[in-house]
């Protein structure tokens, strides 16, 4: 018995996000189920007309929509005071094992490609491709994200040499109005084939720009439906933590990446798949936590991590363990983060796993803040100095310092802009102190002038002008894309009050 789509509406009236930094105030929320007939990729297309009735709708009745991955976003660019849409139910995957639907212009692997229906969480994906001998190239730190939510963003994953998230989507599936839905691909990078597009019964546009647009656009240009990623082939990430002293040789490392005398390191000169540094100014004596993760050919011949909830596991950020705590103490000092760092941030070594493996924390709570801020690698001791100084003289922030590296991202705005971006992180527990500690960074980021930009789903406080500061011509550029791809309307209803206090809702007069 054949079953159709099902668009259902809760009647939830609030919305919090995992964290429970944003409390929402909704109209609806709304759970997407895929139907079911014989044929997986008519059960899509079904799907797709479903949301286009829903987006038609919500034209008529003037409601706001936004769709909603995992939740996982410290800030509020997935609120809104209308429709929310809980996607976590489209996870179809679909292997494209018919060469007929790749472009005879596709340069890359054919086995390396995988489509991916929106809701599905970077864990189903880690899952999956376990089993067919695959990966993914990055990811972030925990895995409970969707993978639309977690591009959309510009997740990292502190991936050195290759990039963030929004790098390994070759192809994008946009439900832009209540009447069209388009398949966007790069012109410079063609993936999929003329029947592959009469397939999905959608429109194929191939542009840089407008695929860069709308990459990191954080719910802004409409449903994404479908993704299609590139993968490869599995490897395990060899790992470890160590603690080293800040001296002239780590310092050097983290604000070049030139590894070439890095004696000190497991695999001394080795370039490695991943660095982070992560720094507690309340124990500094003992020197810097420095994680570094090589990749190696894989083999079944090693010992998965074996997990432990009560310390972090080794690829865990600082969200995944402090989370805990604020959980189980109703205050949260210094002083037990100070403790808590010592027993649950333990030193490791030869630590083998896949990336979905190393990289797997999804059951993460708390009442956490996180804000996440990229800066171009030179600037990184100069801020590390900066935040400690701010510390003593406006803290004690209950939280500690990271540093993740990640390569320059060609997406329009992606916040990982610079060759290579060093994202400072600082998470810590939700109180005014710490949004206090936030301010005081943020003031002394601008009065230093060193520039910077900040994670679209972490904890900001952006406006039109700081934009323009951080993006220059690329703010024009992404708004343009944003209007050349969605009639008013639609542009209209998937704007929220982020995006109107980021200055990024612009309607444009057509034509350009
Ligand atoms: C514990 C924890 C650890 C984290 N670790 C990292 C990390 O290591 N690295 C990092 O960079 N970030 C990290 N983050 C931040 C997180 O990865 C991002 O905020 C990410 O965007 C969240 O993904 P999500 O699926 O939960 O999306 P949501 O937060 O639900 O949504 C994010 C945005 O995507 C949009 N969106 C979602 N689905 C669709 C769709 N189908 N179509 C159109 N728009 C859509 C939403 O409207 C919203 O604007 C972490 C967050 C937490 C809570």
């Amino acid at each position: 018995m054949p079953i159709a789509p099902s668009i259902t509406a809760t009647d939830q009236k609030t919305w919090t996000n995992r964290h429970e930094t944003v409390h929402q105030v909704i109209d609806n929320l709304f759970d997407i189920a895929n139907g079911e007939t014989d044929d997986i990729v008519d059960d899509y297309n079904a799907t797709a007309l479903a949301i286009q009735g829903l987006i038609r709708k919500a034209i008529q009745q003037n409601k706001k929509i936004r769709t909603l991955g995992g939740g996982w976003s410290f800030s509020e660019v997935t609120a809104t005071d209308g429709w929310l849409l809980n996607t976590k139910l489209m996870n179809m995957l679909i292997e494209i094992r018919n060469a007929a639907s790749l472009s005879e212009m596709y340069v890359g692997n054919p086995s390396n490609v995988l489509f991916a229906q929106c809701g599905n969480s970077m864990q189903e994906l880690n899952n999956y491709l376990r089993r067919t001998g695959r990966s993914l190239k990055t990811s972030g730190a925990s895995n409970g994200q969707t993978i639309a939510g977690a591009f959309s963003t510009g997740t990292h994953g502190s991936a050195i040499d290759f990039g963030s998230t929004p790098d390994f989507v070759v192809g994008l599936h946009i439900i832009v109005s209540a009447d069209e839905h388009i398949w966007l691909e790069k012109a410079s990078y063609p993936v999929v084939s003329d029947s592959f597009i009469r397939r999905l019964q959608t429109k194929l546009i191939r542009d840089d720009d407008l695929f860069n647009a709308a990459l990191v656009s954080f719910g802004s240009f409409g449903f994404i439906h479908g993704v299609m990623i590139e993968t490869e082939p599995l490897y395990l990430l060899e790992c470890y933590r160590q603690r080293y002293p800040l001296d002239d040789s780590l310092r050097h490392v983290m604000e070049t990446l030139d590894f070439s005398n890095a004696d000190f390191l497991p695999h001394g000169n080795e370039r490695p798949f991943h660095f982070q540094v992560v720094v507690n100014q309340y124990d500094l004596n003992d020197g810097a936590y420095v994680t570094i993760m090589y990749k190696r050919a894989f083999t079944e011949n090693y010992q998965p991590p074996v997990v432990d909830h009560d310390k972090a596991g080794p690829g865990d950020d600082v969200p995944a363990f402090l989370g805990k705590l604020t959980q189980l103490l109703p205050v949260v000092t210094p002083f037990i983060v100070n403790n808590l760092i010592k027993t649950s941030f333990v030193t490791f070594s030869n630590v083998w796993g896949t990336s979905g493996e190393i990289f797997t924390n999804m059951d993460t709570r708390g009442k956490l803040l996180s804000t996440a801020i990229g800066i171009p690698i030179r600037f990184v001791n100069q801020v590390n100095e900066m935040l400690i100084g701010i510390n003593e003289a406006q803290g004690p922030f209950s939280g500690i310092f990271s540093y993740r590296y990640v390569k320059r991202s060609e997406a329009t705005l992606a916040f990982t802009r610079y060759e290579h971006t060093c994202i400072v992180e600082l998470d810590g527990v939700e109180s005014a102190t710490t949004r206090n500690f936030y301010k005081a960074v943020w003031k002394q980021l601008e009065e230093r002038n060193i520039p910077h930009t900040f994670h679209w789903g972490k904890i900001s406080e952006l406006d039109a002008a700081k934009l323009e500061k951080m993006y220059q011509h690329n703010i024009s550029k992404w708004i343009k894309a944003r209007n050349t791809l969605m009639p008013v309307d639609a542009l209209q209803i998937f704007n929220n009050q982020t995006l109107m206090d980021w200055g990024l809702d612009t309607t444009l007069l057509r034509p350009f």
